[in-house]
């Protein structure tokens, strides 16, 4: 199987972390003055790690284990998306999407009105 995008879970580019739309995001970022440097070979292995993961979730299983094992996948796929240059909003997407009430979704929450209010970052999401 093709290693799939860390950015959006589609194919990925040959020999790449990312797929062609989400790698162009990134160039388009790096055009406009924010270069980040895409750790390629990490996302990859920061990826496999977490499709173990999910290997390890027991369909039909709700326990606290298995919500933890998800969590845990979906934190990898945010940092392999870190990786690949992605920025941390783009990379961990909107609080609503990890739950207002995880703490997860309530950290970002929190962070994203700081940011608002200091107007030192971007409020897109990507
Ligand atoms: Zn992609």
């Amino acid at each position: 199987m093709a290693p799939l995008c860390a950015g959006c879970g589609n194919p990925a580019q040959p020999g790449e972390s990312l797929c062609a739309e989400c790698e162009n995001k990134v160039r388009q970022k790096q055009k406009n003055g924010v270069y980040r440097m895409n750790y390629a070979n990490l996302a990859r292995a920061i990826l496999a790690r977490a499709n173990t993961l999910d290997t390890e979730v027991t369909v039909g299983d709700d326990g606290a284990d298995h919500v933890t094992k998800i969590d845990d996948a979906q934190l990898l796929r945010c940092l392999a998306r870190m990786l690949s240059g992605q920025a941390v909003k783009t990379a961990f997407g909107a609080p609503g999407d990890w739950g207002y009430e995880s703490p997860i979704g309530a950290a970002l929450h929190q962070d994203y009105v700081a940011a608002r209010v200091a107007g030192g970052q971007e409020n897109r999401t990507n």
